[in-house]
């Protein structure tokens, strides 16, 4: 009999002392494993064969520099990387993250999440991220090009349709996209639609990937609600950040009778009491790539706090779309407080373990990120599958997929959870249903 406690406590331990001061990735590695003891007691095949063992470690990681010219002519040298996690399930995928805060923590603990996440989606695709620390903002078209060209210059080399599928992610979206697929044709001498996703629809990429991340999220709080006889209708709702996971939330909820009333950006966030436009936010974001102040330029009725928090805001559902620990312990005190009744994670780990606990204990419907922001990594993989058949399906065919997906594992989340008398965790749902799907797979190719 395997005391599953201790066992877990020494597989965190080794994480831990492999990966030394990898702060994010031992954040996601815990908040896994410690939700897999149940697991080990009901299937011991799973520790004998040391599959949390094997799960935590990447099969391999590059790094690699990019140096690259800006519009001045000065030289500059960034960091590339792409991991790749786990590929018992499929090719690895997952997006590339280009913002100055990347380590290969920042990469590895996406990496780690990605492998739940996608294994939830029930389609047939493993694991991966990667990156760099270049900083976007404020460069021209041209610059981007430049480092793109240069990232995919060395890229081009670990990636295929099947072996693994970048996408987008913070800082990469369709621009980025375009200059990596024109510069991976011209390396390779190949038309391959599917080594990359998030494309333009108009060559190669599916519709609704750009909204699915969002629509997802507000899907997948449409569920949690579904279950307490509540439903979205008419609540008032707080979206953080505002970029492309945060647009698409926003206009679900809106299309489902929500109002919303807040959204921010890295510099501080914009309160409109009647409602946020979400055209203005488009066109600043979108089109203008400016910052999120410059809304209230537009509706003087609104208010741009650069101080404070996003959360001190009274609203009924949460929806998180910014980036990794935004929100806190006092941001989840405040939100119990108020009286929200769902938090639905689009961003990737935004919660604090600290607030997460808090949130699991409290009446909100906690929709745990790996399980809430998986339509955008479904698209993707619808859209592998329209380039696999050299398809391309409609926007209404393509989003009822989306809903169908999220709320499949919506249903396998809350089922699980139940199975293991967690009834409402979602979080333990999520990572006890895609750990069992990856550990079977696993266990199939034997020790690899
Ligand atoms: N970056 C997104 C995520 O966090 C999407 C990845 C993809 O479409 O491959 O899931």
């Amino acid at each position: 009999m395997v005391n599953t406690d201790a066992r877990i406590n020494e597989i965190y331990d080794v994480v831990q002392k492999r990966n030394p001061g990898e702060k994010e990735f031992h954040q996601a590695v815990k908040e896994v494993i410690e939700t897999l003891g149940p697991v080990l007691k009901k299937h011991p095949h799973y520790a004998e064969q040391k599959i949390i063992e094997r799960i935590c470690e990447p099969e391999r990681q590059v790094i690699f520099r990019v140096p690259w010219v800006d519009d001045k002519g000065e030289v500059h040298i960034n960091r590339g990387f792409r991991v790749g996690f786990n590929s018992a399930l499929g090719p690895y995928k997952g997006g590339l993250r280009f913002h100055p805060s990347v380590l290969l923590d920042t990469i590895k603990f996406l990496a780690f999440e990605q492998t739940f996440k996608n294994a939830l989606t029930g389609l047939p695709i493993g694991s991966g991220k990667g990156g760099s620390d270049f900083n976007p903002r404020d460069r021209s078209d041209n610059e981007i090009m430049r480092f793109c060209q240069s990232f995919m210059t060395e890229l081009y080399r670990h990636i295929g349709e099947m072996t693994d599928v970048p996408a987008g992610d913070i800082g990469v979206g369709l621009r980025e996209i375009g200059f990596l697929f024109g510069q991976y044709k011209r390396i390779t001498n190949r038309y391959e639609s599917g080594v990359l996703t998030g494309k333009s629809p108009t060559w190669g990429g599916a519709l609704v990937r750009k909204e699915a991340t969002g629509y997802g999220a507000v899907f997948f709080a449409e569920e949690m609600l579904k279950v307490r006889d509540q439903s979205i209708e008419g609540k008032t709702c707080i979206v953080s950040g505002s970029g492309n996971v945060a647009i698409y939330a926003i206009e679900k909820l809106i299309h489902l009778g929500a109002k919303v009333v807040a959204c921010s950006d890295s510099g501080g966030y914009i309160y409109h009491k009647s409602g946020i436009n979400l055209e203005t936010v488009k066109q600043l974001k979108e089109v203008e790539r400016k910052r999120i102040k410059a809304y209230v330029n537009e509706h003087s009725d609104a208010e741009y706090h650069a101080e404070g928090s996003i959360w001190d805001i009274p609203c009924e559902i949460a929806l998180p779309c910014a980036t990794q620990n935004e929100l806190g312990e006092e941001a989840a005190k405040t939100l119990i407080d108020n009286g929200c009744i769902a938090l639905s994670e689009g961003a990737n780990m935004p919660c604090t373990p600290e607030a997460a606990r808090l949130i699991q204990h409290s009446k909100i419907a906690y929709g745990p990120a790996k399980a809430a922001n998986a339509g955008g990594v479904a698209t993707s993989a619808l859209e592998m599958q329209q380039n696999a058949s050299r398809d391309a399906w409609t926007f209404e065919h393509t989003e009822n997929r989306l809903r169908e997906i999220m709320c499949n594992i919506h249903q396998d989340c809350y089922e699980t959870a139940k199975e293991f008398d967690l009834e409402g965790n979602y979080a333990a749902g999520a990572n006890i249903a895609s750990f069992r799907r990856v550990a079977d797979a696993m266990l199939a190719f034997g020790v690899i």
